[in-house]
């Protein structure tokens, strides 16, 4: 098949739009969709300080990379984080090569670690807490603990913004999720863009929302991009991946699905956010200083149990940090 602007041999059909592209014209469409997005909800002005969320995976050096492109012509800065969850075999990979692609595209790398800030790794939280019956799921620790980590490192560094790696996929799948689960609430928190809602909480940027995962991963092979792909031995979530499936299948039947979900999602979400905006007024952990909802933020409510569990049974371990 042959590129639909210039008739060069394609390498992506893109079913959505009935259109074909060649390697050139697909790397111009996916930063095109990128820089739009960016523009659409002016998630970066010029001269501000971006922090960007690294993990070592696909969507994330994706993003890393073009941010570092977009910036060749569109002055502003870019740091690149990533939370080492301490997950042996897996996070020990990935981290490794997040660094190789900073150190590639000249940005100034920061890693911080589980270990160094709550004081144990996901491991030991896993080991302690014993089997699954008895605890939350392993990604109920690590998602909460991240995103603390994450505004953490954030402030730390003072970056005005912080970029996460979430594609259209994702995108569309929480929206469904949480419209499944009857937490509407949720959806007016996450949204298209973010809106300082406490000056201790660093807002939050998608640049990818509109990049469907399929093009993110092309994108990294025909760019050459050393990405991880392999997956996190606690990936368990299977209400997610049943709802993956149905999407994927409802596009295959529908092509175009994923892109008008969304536009539901973004008409939607002014008045939602409205809304439930109320709900959001916020205070200072008592032990963190973190902003929650409540008196103590979850991820210090999850340290405090894994601590008690530990201290319950026996299990000696060092406390490095303090969240
Ligand atoms: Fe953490 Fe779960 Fe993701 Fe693994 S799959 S990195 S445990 S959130
Ligand atoms: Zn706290």
């Amino acid at each position: 098949m042959r590129c639909s602007k210039c008739g060069r041999e394609a390498v992506y059909f893109a079913r959505y739009e009935g259109r074909y592209y060649c390697h050139r014209h697909f790397n111009e469409m996916v930063e095109r969709k990128v820089k739009a997005t960016i523009r659409k909800y002016q998630m970066i002005r010029r001269g501000e300080k971006i922090g960007v969320a690294v993990s070592g995976g696909k969507d994330s050096v994706v993003l890393m990379h073009l941010l570092a492109k977009l910036r060749r012509k569109f002055p502003f800065e870019l740091v690149a984080i990533t939370i080492d969850e301490g997950i042996r075999g897996y996070r020990d990979r990935s981290v490794e090569i997040a660094k190789r692609n900073a150190e590639l595209l000249g940005i100034e790398h920061h890693i911080y670690s589980f270990r160094d800030y709550i004081g144990l790794t996901l491991d030991e939280t896993v080991e302690i807490m014993g089997p699954r019956e008895e605890r939350v799921g392993a990604c109920s620790y690590c998602g909460v603990w991240r995103r603390w980590l994450l505004n953490c490192a954030a402030r730390e560094l003072g970056v005005d913004k912080l970029a996460v790696g979430l594609n259209l996929d994702d995108e569309v799948q929480m929206f469904l999720m949480n419209l499944m689960r009857g937490d509407v609430a949720r959806l007016g928190r996450t949204g298209p863009y973010y809106e300082e809602i406490h000056e201790g909480l660093v807002p939050r940027i998608k640049p990818l929302r509109e990049v469907p995962e399929k093009e993110i991963v092309l994108y990294a092979v025909l760019n050459d991009i050393e990405v991880d792909l392999s997956e996190c031995p606690y990936a368990v979530e299977a209400f997610r991946a049943e709802i993956r499936d149905w999407l994927n299948e409802m596009e295959e039947k529908h092509p175009g699905t994923k892109y008008q979900l969304l536009r539901s999602y973004d008409r939607l979400f002014p008045l939602i956010a409205k809304t439930y905006a109320r709900e959001i007024g916020l205070n200072r952990c008592k032990l963190c200083g973190q902003p929650t909802a409540g008196k103590i933020c979850k991820a210090c409510q999850f340290r405090l149990q894994v601590v008690e569990r530990a201290r319950k049974k026996g299990i000696a371990f060092t406390l490095q940090g303090e969240p």
